[in-house]
């Protein structure tokens, strides 16, 4: 998910090369990517390659000015998001949320998969989302960790589990906001 202004789409290489964090092949997949309409697998195996995935995934986060990015988002068809909002970060693998307040708030939602035509800026829409959920699911080794939220971070995190199912937050909207945005797209 995204709340302001991004750069690359591409981010092939290194992205921080005075950190000397690499982002190997990854490039955010933008709408139109059969990879973002497609059921991500859950993940079985807690291996060196979830270990990097996550790693990696930061940092196209970051790079992109995003504060949540769903490894479909990256190509990968595996239920893994990673999150940087408002001073809580994670990363929750296998997530399942319930919803523990109804109320529903609107508030702009954007998206680093479904840029403006320039493909330099995310589109932004008003979504209605519960205010408050619950993400429980397992790091990446294996250990169960439990996400509570409200506010934006609890959009974030319903924003993320919708793209492990093959939604985006378009999906949301009446049928007209939503061809405005795919028309404005590259
Ligand atoms: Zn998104």
């Amino acid at each position: 998910m995204s709340t302001q202004p991004y750069r690359p789409l591409q981010t092939h290489g290194a992205v921080f090369p005075e950190r000397g964090v690499h982002v190997g092949v990854y490039e955010i997949r933008t709408v139109g990517d059969p990879v973002l309409r497609t059921p991500a697998e859950p993940v079985r195996d807690f291996d060196k390659e979830l270990r990097r995935l996550i790693d990696d995934m930061f940092p196209v986060m970051y790079a992109a000015r995003g504060v949540g990015l769903a490894a479909p988002q990256v190509g990968v068809g595996l239920r893994v998001f990673v999150y940087d909002i408002n001073g809580r970060s994670g990363h929750v693998v296998n997530p399942e949320l319930t919803v523990d307040d109804r109320a529903e708030v609107v508030e702009d939602e954007g998206c680093l998969s479904i840029p403006d035509a320039a493909g330099e800026r995310p589109q932004y829409a008003p979504v209605a989302r519960a205010a408050g959920v619950t993400v429980r699911g397992l790091d990446r080794l294996g250990r169960p960790v439990e996400v509570k939220a409200r506010g934006y971070l609890a959009r974030c995190l319903q924003h993320e589990t919708d793209h492990l199912d093959g939604k985006l937050f378009i999906d949301h909207l009446a049928k007209e906001e939503r061809r405005r945005i795919l028309l404005n797209t590259p």
